[in-house]
């Protein structure tokens, strides 16, 4: 996700500012689960039906009499305890006045039971027939319906487009700790999920215009209305974003096909250029990515933007500075959260941070967007400064260690100066420490060794200290707080 920042700080100086309170080794040998989703949108009631026809593969070490799903959409509810928009940004959010959505289990078959529970009747939990042993697999099948609100956001329907980010029962990742359950906190992205296969057919008025994670298999079209059929390898999750409004732009960068899809950019083909350019050069740099296609989304939304796997959300509206900045950050996601996963839950800085600094590499490498190292490197200083300063006053002490869970963080403010700039801080002090040619090469092998699994910080950390570089305690000063910046 990218949040403006300088934005924030605006509101928080303008005191509007409200407080809220906040891997597993791949043993599969390549194997994953899959998806085969059907889902018909009814534009009338907002409202999409669904199944999913889930075929789980157990690549865990244990033996597993239940299953779990996070229901994210239920976070849209009027009853829900987690609200997915925080104070500071719900007038940005609900265009229209505050409006709710939901998210039913309707029935699972072929288990021995099911039933919706977790912190915020947010997770569905399939009890299986019979105990599930590593490296066997269970088919079973989940009927849905997702009300959507009318909601600049992730899941929702926006003034030109209908959002289908988490618009599924999504597994919950499996670890140490067992299934990790995720509340919708407001601030950062509060999710972690497995790499799967997806193959997903919607079905929508034929006036629409589909941007998807996937490539398009088939299509047809019946009484006013259409079906698209969609493939996606190996993803960790799967996103739609639907409109009648959408115009297209096409460019081919290293075998991928780089979509455009726009409302009201002035500029669309620098757009559509900002994401061909950054997609080669992370290309070159970390590694090649993996999808047949990339789809940039303009679209109404609260924030920057959202990274969905080969798809990513842009806010409508965005200066061209913003919208430029914005499309790359999302873009570096596909690398830091897409292939490689991280626990954004306590560890966003791991992929928030990364794809930060991956921002100011392209940026650094691509002058004529007007960014170098130093002024961006800069920015970040003195706004982390100034906001740990106002903070300190208001409130007698600062926090600023980053391996928070997203409910510990005071704020959206607090979560951003955190995760963005003292990840983007640490970064450049780890290269800055080791060298340009050591520190690239410590990206391209954490991406290399963690494609489509889910690395923890140690994971990252232990990959930069494996190079030989002295750098674990420059990395354990940032997280656990103790350096001065
Ligand atoms: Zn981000």
């Amino acid at each position: 996700m990218k949040k403006i920042c300088a934005l924030l700080l605006i509101i928080f100086a303008a005191g509007c500012i409200t407080f809220v309170p906040a891997c597993s080794p791949d043993k599969s040998g390549g194997s994953v689960s899959s998806y085969t989703m059907y889902v018909s949108y009814d534009e009338a009631e907002r409202k999409l039906t669904g199944t999913v026809d889930f075929d789980y593969f157990n690549s865990t070490e244990n033996e597993l009499s239940d299953l779990k799903f996070n229901l994210y959409g239920a976070a849209f509810g009027k009853e829900s305890k987690f609200k997915p928009v925080s104070e500071s940004y719900k007038n940005r959010a609900y265009y229209a006045g505050t409006d709710y959505g939901d998210m039913e289990i309707s029935n699972v078959e072929n288990c021995a039971g099911w039933n919706v529970a977790g912190e915020d009747e947010n997770i569905l939990i399939v009890n299986l027939n019979s105990p599930l042993y590593p490296e066997e697999r269970v088919k079973l099948k989940i009927s849905y319906t997702l009300k959507l609100a009318r909601v600049n956001h992730r899941t929702g329907v926006t003034a030109d487009a209908v959002n289908l980010g988490n618009f599924y029962p999504v597994l919950c990742a499996y670890t140490a700790e067992g299934f990790i359950e995720c509340p919708y906190y407001s601030c950062g992205d509060p999710f972690m999920s497995e790499c799967a296969d997806y193959n997903v057919t919607i079905d929508v008025p034929e006036n629409y215009i589909i941007a998807s994670s996937g490539t398009e298999k088939s299509s047809s079209a019946a009484n006013g209305r259409k079906k698209y059929q969609y493939i996606l390898k190996k993803a960790r999750d799967f996103a739609l974003v639907l409109s009648t409004k959408f115009k297209v732009l096409e460019a081919e960068q290293d075998g991928v096909d780089v979509k455009y899809y726009y409302l009201s950019d002035g500029s669309p083909e620098k757009s559509l250029s900002a994401a061909a350019q950054s997609l080669g050069y992370f290309n070159d740099v970390f590694g090649k990515y993996v999808y047949p296609s990339l789809s940039v989304v303009e679209t109404g939304f609260c924030y920057g933007g959202m990274e969905y796997p080969a798809l990513t959300m842009i806010a409508k509206g965005l200066s061209e500075d913003e919208r430029y900045y914005t499309i790359v950050h999302e873009n570096a996601h596909q690398w830091w959260y897409a292939m490689v996963g991280n626990n954004q839950l306590t560890d966003a800085w791991q992929d928030e941070g990364l794809a930060e600094y991956s921002s100011l590499m392209f940026f650094e490498n691509n002058p004529d967007y007007g960014y170098t190292r130093t002024s961006m490197i800069g920015t970040a200083t003195r706004s982390y400064r100034t906001f740990f300063s106002v903070y300190g006053q208001l409130n007698g002490k600062t926090d600023t260690s980053m391996n928070r869970n997203l409910g510990a963080y005071s704020g959206d403010l607090e979560y951003c100066y955190i995760s963005y700039n003292k990840g983007m801080l640490l970064f450049d002090m780890l290269r800055r420490s080791m060298g340009d040619k050591a520190f690239m090469n410590c990206l391209s092998d954490y991406f290399s060794t963690y494609k489509y699994k889910i690395a923890s910080s140690d994971d990252i950390i232990g990959v930069f200290a494996a190079s030989g570089a002295d750098v674990e305690g420059v990395f354990r000063a940032f997280i656990d707080g103790k350096i001065i910046i």
